[in-house]
């Protein structure tokens, strides 16, 4: 094998163990949330970012793990709606990020969640430290805008 094969390999390899290690702290919060249960009626209003005055973040891990997943389609940035969103529904559940995770309309929960994002947020943050990838936290529309851009 030569040595541009093995680097790759050694990549993928490190590419699945991160992916693996996301999925586990996307599992523990998706338990913690459950316990709490904030209640969603999954009416997708939230992914409208407008209607919420919401403005959703995500790191570079997350959006490398949508974007080797899923197929992104082309979206505006003005119009502030997740281009996932099809049909109020969010069309990549399996791979949306720890903000979509952890956003619930109900104030009465508001503070809680506030907490658990930020345990949840270091959590991916030394993921990220561990595996090499750089960080960058920005908001999830320039994020894949800029994805976009680039790819
Ligand atoms: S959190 Fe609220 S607005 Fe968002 S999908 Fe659930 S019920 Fe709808
Ligand atoms: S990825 Fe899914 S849950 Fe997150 S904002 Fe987009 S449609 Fe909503």
């Amino acid at each position: 094998m030569n040595n541009v094969l093995a680097n790759r390999t050694m990549e993928e390899r490190s590419d699945v163990n991160l992916y693996a290690e996301l999925g586990n702290i996307y599992h523990l919060l998706e338990k913690e949330v459950t316990q709490l249960n904030p209640g969603c009626n999954r009416c997708g209003t939230c992914c409208n970012f407008s209607t919420f005055d919401h403005v959703l973040y995500a790191s570079s891990i997350e959006i490398n793990f949508i974007t080797k997943n899923t197929a992104v389609p082309d979206f505006n940035v003005e119009d502030n709606v997740c281009p996932f969103l099809k049909d109020n529904q969010c069309s990549i559940r399996e791979f949306r990020t720890l903000g979509c995770r952890i956003f619930y309309c109900n104030p009465l929960y508001k503070e809680v969640l506030c907490e658990m994002y930020e345990k949840y947020y270091h959590m991916i943050k030394e993921l990220s430290f561990k595996y090499n990838v750089q960080w960058r936290y920005l908001p999830f529309l320039d994020h894949m805008a800029c994805w976009k851009s680039i790819s």
